[in-house]
């Protein structure tokens, strides 16, 4: 693959206005299929959750699943968006391996949800209002694995396995309208937007939001023109971005990728592309018009989704606390510099630090908790800081035991390893290992004195580098102090006090 020309980021900026558009697929978390009852979970036997009717067999009919219909629809109030009163399914006619049926069924000029709108935050702090045009449903197709290729894609692979477990799984597509005015921050906004859709749909609880399985995913729209031109610069498409870092860099690479060809006076090919993660580039995919022909059709095996208003305003006044609101209310309550909540908020601690704090810790213990040893852990073990097997009650205990003396940082780290191993709450730690422990060197220090008195030659050999020499030290401050001193700070405090 010939290796792209790049523009400088910043030159790029001055020569040309940069314009996004964003789709996101969100796969919803019921517990069966948009349109069969087969079995909607994750890591399954391949061809295991499939019917007639998610494969398309002939003669099979679908029926649509209500609670996808609720799930969208709850999308698409949060995203402030008016839900039709009607809409029908069509039939997106195409043929792929991954599609048994030959089309996919979703929603072409019918949406369920439209002209809707979200402030998103970039760690800058500016604030972006970005337009959605739609938000509709649609099936999701089946999984293709080739195998054989140095790649994993298609080019070089020996053969290739199609799973249709996850053929037929609902999908929520949410479409902006072209975004202007980002400038600089249009790679920060692109991965904004998705982690403001991923935390609202979470918060919904109708997907189970994990950007690693492709539960999220993002096709990233960026197009380039000349400062106060009018018309649009043509556009690529980059497919099925999952994850908010890779969203940032693909349309950073893009946006320096095209204005090199601009500037050239060449022209960019409308097209889909695809990110390299490996590579941090983008590559040409297949040319794409305007005007695809997928013949589209009204799906005639199913009625027109008619949601009720009362449905619709009951489920709007469900609605959870929208995120930007959130995010102004527990800023203000936590007192944390401008700088510390930003931090945990792209680090996406918010739960955690509010369910911490409710259960009684201060927060600023809550942040210093799970922005430090909690993410360094999760970060050592390539988990998300959520899968650790440690609960917000857990660490409001530890941060407790501090705040009453009972434990140091040091040996509460200790207690943090002993509750993710499964031993228990931190205050049965504590009790059961002997961990409450006198470490404060007020104390140390007053034993060590008083064993030295008896033992005055110890402070030269530990200068002259014998170590074992303190060993006898430490045995006498342990037995002095019944075992309850922290050994490893005896043994620093001598050393410090023998090279003082
Ligand atoms: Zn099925």
């Amino acid at each position: 693959m010939a290796k792209e020309e790049l523009m400088n980021y910043e030159q790029a900026l001055a020569q040309f206005e940069v314009v996004i558009g964003l789709e996101v697929h969100v796969e919803l978390n019921t517990n069966t299929k948009m349109f069969c009852g087969c079995k909607n979970e994750f890591g399954n036997e391949p061809n295991t959750n499939v019917c007639p009717i998610c494969i398309g067999l002939p003669g099979s009919l679908p029926a649509v699943n209500k609670r996808a219909v609720e799930s969208s629809i709850q999308i698409g109030l949060a995203l402030g968006c008016d839900i039709a009163p009607t809409g029908r399914f069509a039939r997106k006619n195409y043929f792929y391996p991954d599609l048994a049926k030959n089309f996919q069924t979703s929603q072409y000029d019918e949406p369920i949800a439209f002209e809707g709108a979200l402030e998103v935050e970039v760690p800058s702090g500016n604030k972006f209002n970005v337009l959605i045009e739609r938000a509709h449903m649609e099936e999701d197709a089946g999984k293709l694995t080739h195998v054989g290729g140095a790649t994993g894609r298609i080019q070089g692979a020996e053969y290739s396995l199609v799973d249709y477990n996850r053929a037929g799984v609902p999908l929520v597509e949410i479409v902006t309208k072209p975004v202007f005015g980002a400038g600089a921050e249009a790679p920060e906004l692109a991965a904004a937007y998705v982690r403001s859709i991923r935390d609202i749909v979470r918060a919904l609880n109708v997907s189970d939001a994990r950007m690693e399985r492709g539960n999220v995913r993002c096709d990233a729209n960026v197009s380039l023109r000349p400062h106060g031109a009018e018309k649009l610069g043509t556009r690529t498409e980059t497919k099925n971005v999952n994850s908010l870092r890779s969203i940032e860099r693909a349309v950073r690479f893009e946006i320096q990728r095209q204005a090199a060809i601009l500037a050239k006076g060449g022209s960019i090919l409308q097209e889909t592309r695809h990110w390299h993660e490996d590579r941090g580039i983008t590559s040409s995919g297949r040319p794409k018009s305007d005007a695809d022909d997928y013949r589209y059709f009204p799906e005639p095996d199913l009625v027109p989704v008619q949601p009720s208003k009362e449905w619709i305003e009951q489920l709007r006044a469900g609605l959870p606390e929208n995120p930007a609101d959130r995010r102004r209310r527990l800023a203000a309550d936590w007192g944390f510099s401008e700088l510390e909540f930003r931090d945990v908020v792209n680090a996406g601690l918010l739960d955690q630090i509010e369910e911490t704090v409710a259960a009684g810790a201060k927060p600023q213990a809550a942040r210093k908790w799970w922005a430090g040893e909690l993410s360094r852990i999760a970060n050592d073990e390539s988990k998300d800081v959520a899968e650790l097997a440690i609960s917000a009650q857990q660490v409001a205990e530890l941060a407790g035991l501090i705040d009453a003396g009972k434990i140091n940082d040091r040996l509460a780290r200790e207690v943090l390893g002993f509750v993710l191993a499964g031993e228990g709450s931190p205050t049965e730690i504590v009790a059961a290992r002997g961990l409450e422990v006198v470490s404060d060197d007020g104390a140390l220090i007053a034993a060590i004195d008083e064993a030295l008195a008896g033992q005055p030659d110890v402070l030269d050999a530990i200068r002259e580098g014998r170590m074992q020499a303190a060993g006898a030290v430490i045995g006498a401050v342990m037995k002095a102090m019944k075992g309850s001193a922290d050994a490893a700070r005896v043994r620093e405090l001598l050393i410090a006090k023998a090279n003082a």
